[in-house]
């Protein structure tokens, strides 16, 4: 199906007559709801960012919602431990589409200071799928408000008949990944890691099977 729609010649001049996709892309980027999380200290930038001095309500962004049902705009605004990563995902996941998502520092984005501690992920990245990342230690409110700029920019381009959303088949979701033992299991690997877990100990560290004494 195509976007483009027919525009009479007097009225070609006209800002508002445009083609259908931007002017959808045009009024969904002024009307993003922020989820209202955070999880360090990055988080306290994202709260300036929507305060009196930066004022993100200029474009439309001043409420914060509580809600993940009502947010479509989720910012990872701090250290994700392995604690927390699956109820960040399910939050994710509690969004409607379209939904976006803004890795916002170092943490986020890498583990920052934190990297390879024994309970922090290299990124969020590696669960959820990241539109925008926002460099710094912490950001600062104008590199967020960048950021907004840049999921802006990704909304204007968006096109009615290539966005996934309006398709007939549902949008998997995120796998939430289950704390356990020390670290995370990709449940889309259970079975393997079932099977290895009953397989005998040689076997499952590629070896072969020990021979039972006679
Ligand atoms: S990136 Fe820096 S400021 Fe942001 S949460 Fe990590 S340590 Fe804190």
């Amino acid at each position: 199906m195509s976007d483009e729609i027919t525009v009479p010649d007097e009225l070609k001049g006209n800002v508002f007559i445009t083609k259908l996709s931007e002017l959808y892309g045009w009024g969904r980027k002024y009307s993003l709801w922020p989820m209202f999380f955070g999880l360090a200290c990055c988080a306290i930038e994202f709260m300036a960012a929507a305060a009196a001095r930066f004022d993100t309500g200029r474009w439309g962004m001043d409420l914060a919602r509580a809600s993940p049902r009502q947010a479509d705009l989720i910012v990872i605004s701090g250290t994700v431990t392995k604690k927390m990563v699956p109820k960040i995902v399910t939050l994710y996941n509690q969004m409607a589409e379209p939904k976006y998502v803004i890795s916002m520092g170092a943490c986020a984005t890498g583990g920052g200071p934190f990297k390879e501690g024994y309970n922090v992920v290299s990124g969020i990245d590696q669960f959820l799928p990241v539109d925008v990342y926002v460099p710094g230690c912490p950001p600062t409110p104008e590199g967020l408000i960048a950021g907004y700029m840049a999921v802006h920019e990704k909304i204007q381009n968006e096109r009615i008949n290539d966005v996934p959303w309006y398709e007939k088949d549902p949008i998997p979701k995120a796998p939430v990944p289950l704390l356990g033992g020390p670290d995370l299991i990709d449940p889309r690997h259970m079975d393997e890691i079932r099977a290895r877990v009953r397989a005998p100990q040689s076997a499952a560290v590629g070896g072969e099977p020990e021979k039972e004494d006679a």
